[in-house]
């Protein structure tokens, strides 16, 4: 049996597979694009992000999630390709502005140029 295999809960599978060298295993979680740290104190902010799950929610493997692969700038950098892929650009780039405007400080790094920034060469 081949150790990349896919985990898939209702349909859905890791969005993680196929990034590096990720290997999938146990159940799935619902993981924050956004890192959760960076939305602290700013609860409309993580209304927004819930409330647009589409784009800032994935699906990730327990392998991903607990071990933190997930949150890497690289594995960012992966769910915002895939998202533009399935959703457009343009259209990526007005809801992560809708969300920077939630900030008192709009952070730099939330643009999604600079997110792209970390895809792996
Ligand atoms: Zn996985």
């Amino acid at each position: 049996m081949a150790k990349t295999e896919v985990v898939e809960e209702e349909g859905w599978a890791c969005e993680l597979a196929g990034f590096r060298e990720h290997r999938c295993y146990g159940p799935l979680h619902r993981h924050h694009v956004v890192n959760k740290s960076k939305l602290r104190g700013c609860p409309k902010c993580l209304r927004y992000v819930e409330a647009n799950g589409h784009l800032f929610m994935a699906w990730v493997c327990e392998g991903g999630n607990v071990g933190r692969e997930a949150d890497s700038r690289e594995a960012q950098a992966f769910f915002w390709r895939n998202r533009i892929a399935q959703w457009g650009e343009e259209y990526c780039s007005e809801m992560l502005e809708g969300l920077r405007k939630l900030f008192k400080v709009p952070p730099a790094d939330l643009r999604l140029e600079a997110l792209l920034e970390g895809l792996p060469t």
